[in-house]
């Protein structure tokens, strides 16, 4: 049974229609087949959304944060309580395995909505003492409305992880999902309500980039945060300083994962599986370029296609499937497009690809080896199931050229000798960095990257500081001295 949303948009506490907007057809990445149809938001659901959250967010800020904290913690209760029914949605919207959705999708979300419910009500200010009796006190305030807009690969995720710090602060969101993903959000806009929200706390708008963009640059939007490509970025950043308003960007990677011959071997195959294969390999923080030491090469490669073997692909919605389709045929398009350039440009296919001969939009697990440096996959992020392996010999050397991008979302490295693994993470050129392992990102921990893959830093207490500024108050405990 496919999620049918009763409107586009969810605005004010309900869902709210404008035929007028252009249509969105949502396809089911698994067979192609159209399971939504939407509309992209007018200039008058825009404007609805925006008033609908401008009149909100003043008296939800002036809620105690511990009352705004116990929405969003109830949030994270019925998320809880239905991530099987909201995984199903997941999987409808994006493709990914049910075996994935089940625990990292909603799940992580509801770990977003309850660390954020549970700090919002000890969010302070400061106290600074000074000379004489004076002191300063700070006051911790919210932003305002705060545009989230959100990527394909992990829809429910993001709106949560944008969502979460924000209303903590006593921000309220308007969020605009990617179009190609449009139903989860939805879903977490009528669990905001059931939870207790105020009307026009969380509200979701459907829509182009257009959307996006008129959104960015509304005066009354104080905040926006974007999870996209280094291109969006550039323009949403742009756009944002403009008005000179708040961001975050969380932006794409083409990160290391270095290999030295003293790994235990089965760890760093696993870690580079998650790292290239797990939801089909469209994960901003993947780490795509795999530099293996020249003594590990061959065994490294040989397990890694063997494990290979053993992935299942197939319908998202059996549990056993492993592996599924990519988010659209769009994204089929780029991804074996490059699968062509790695071929032309002389690397050596080791596994897989090709495109599957089954309806949807699947293709192999895609492994080269013997990649070099200069070639486009090497260089260019990909997002999608395949995998370059360089070689290396040396640790100075490979440090050169693990940092030697324009990128810096994440890096990992596996290797037993522990003096080695905390040089190589501190020699980085990354936000995100791994020892021994790869990918896992708890809302405990900052995520974020340096140079084009972003600005600011999405969970742990660091969010608080990217939706919330401190107010300075100068209280003066003596006589005013003027100089006449
Ligand atoms: P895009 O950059 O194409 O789009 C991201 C969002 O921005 C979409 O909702 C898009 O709308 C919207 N948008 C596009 N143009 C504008 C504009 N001018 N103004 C405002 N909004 C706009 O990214 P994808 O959706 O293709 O996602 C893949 C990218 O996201 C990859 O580069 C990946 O690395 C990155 N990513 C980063 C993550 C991180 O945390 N660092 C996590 C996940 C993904 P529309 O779709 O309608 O064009």
């Amino acid at each position: 049974m496919k999620f049918q949303p009763n409107a586009s948009h969810f605005i004010d506490g309900e869902y709210a229609e404008d035929a007028a907007g252009a249509p969105i057809e949502v396809l089911y990445p698994a067979t192609g087949e159209v399971i939504a149809r939407l509309h992209s938001a007018t200039p008058a659901v825009i404007e609805k959304a925006l008033s609908s959250a401008r009149a909100a967010q003043r008296d939800w800020a002036a809620r105690t944060g511990t009352e705004r904290g116990r929405v969003l913690r109830r949030a994270a209760d019925i998320i809880r309580a239905r991530n099987f029914e909201l995984s199903v949605i997941e999987t409808h919207d994006t493709g990914k395995p049910i075996q994935e959705t089940t625990v990292a999708d909603a799940s992580s979300g509801a770990d977003a909505l309850e660390y954020f419910g549970g700090l919002a009500g000890s969010l302070t200010g400061e106290h600074i003492q000074l000379a004489g009796g004076d002191f300063v006190y700070t006051i911790r305030e919210a932003l305002g409305v705060c545009v989230g807009i959100g990527a394909w690969n992990y829809p429910t995720q993001i709106a949560c992880w944008k969502a979460a710090p924000a209303l903590a602060c006593g921000n309220v969101m308007i969020f605009k999902p990617s179009e190609t993903t449009p139903l989860s959000a939805l879903k977490m806009a009528e669990i905001f309500v059931e939870a207790g929200a105020p009307k026009g706390v969380f509200n979701v708008v459907q829509g182009y980039g257009g959307v996006g963009a008129t959104l960015v640059t509304d005066p009354r939007v104080a905040k926006v945060s974007l999870t996209g490509s280094v291109n969006t970025g550039r323009k949403v950043y742009a756009a944002a300083a403009d008005g000179m308003k708040h961001v975050t960007m969380e932006l794409g990677g083409k990160s290391p994962l270095i290999v030295f011959d003293d790994a235990d071997l089965e760890n760093a195959v696993s870690g580079a599986i998650l790292g290239n294969f797990y939801s089909s390999g469209q994960i901003c923080s993947n780490g795509t370029r795999v530099f293996v030491q020249k003594g590990i090469k061959d065994a490294f490669l040989q397990r890694l296609s063997e494990r290979l073997a053993l992935a299942r692909i197939g319908d998202p919605m059996d549990a056993l499937v492993n592996f599924g389709p990519v988010a659209s045929a769009q994204q089929l398009e780029i991804v074996t497009n490059y699968i062509a350039r790695g071929k032309a440009e002389g690397a050596r296919l080791v596994h897989g690809g090709d495109q599957l001969d089954r309806p949807g939009y699947y293709l192999q697990p895609t492994v080269f080896a013997d990649v070099t440096d200069g070639m486009t996959i090497a260089r260019e992020e990909i997002f999608g199931p395949v995998m370059s392996v360089l070689d290396f010999e040396s640790e100075d050397e490979v440090m050169t050229r693990a940092n030697a991008t324009g990128f810096g979302l994440a890096a990992g490295v596996f290797t037993r000798d522990l003096s080695r693994a905390h040089r190589v993470a501190a020699g980085f050129e990354a936000g995100t960095c791994y020892i021994n392992t790869y990918n896992l990102s708890p809302v405990e921990a900052p995520f974020g990257g340096t140079k084009m893959s972003g600005v600011g830093r999405e969970n742990s207490k660091l969010a608080i500081s990217h939706y919330s500024e401190q107010k300075t108050v100068y209280v003066a405990m003596n006589d005013v001295q003027a100089p006449y």
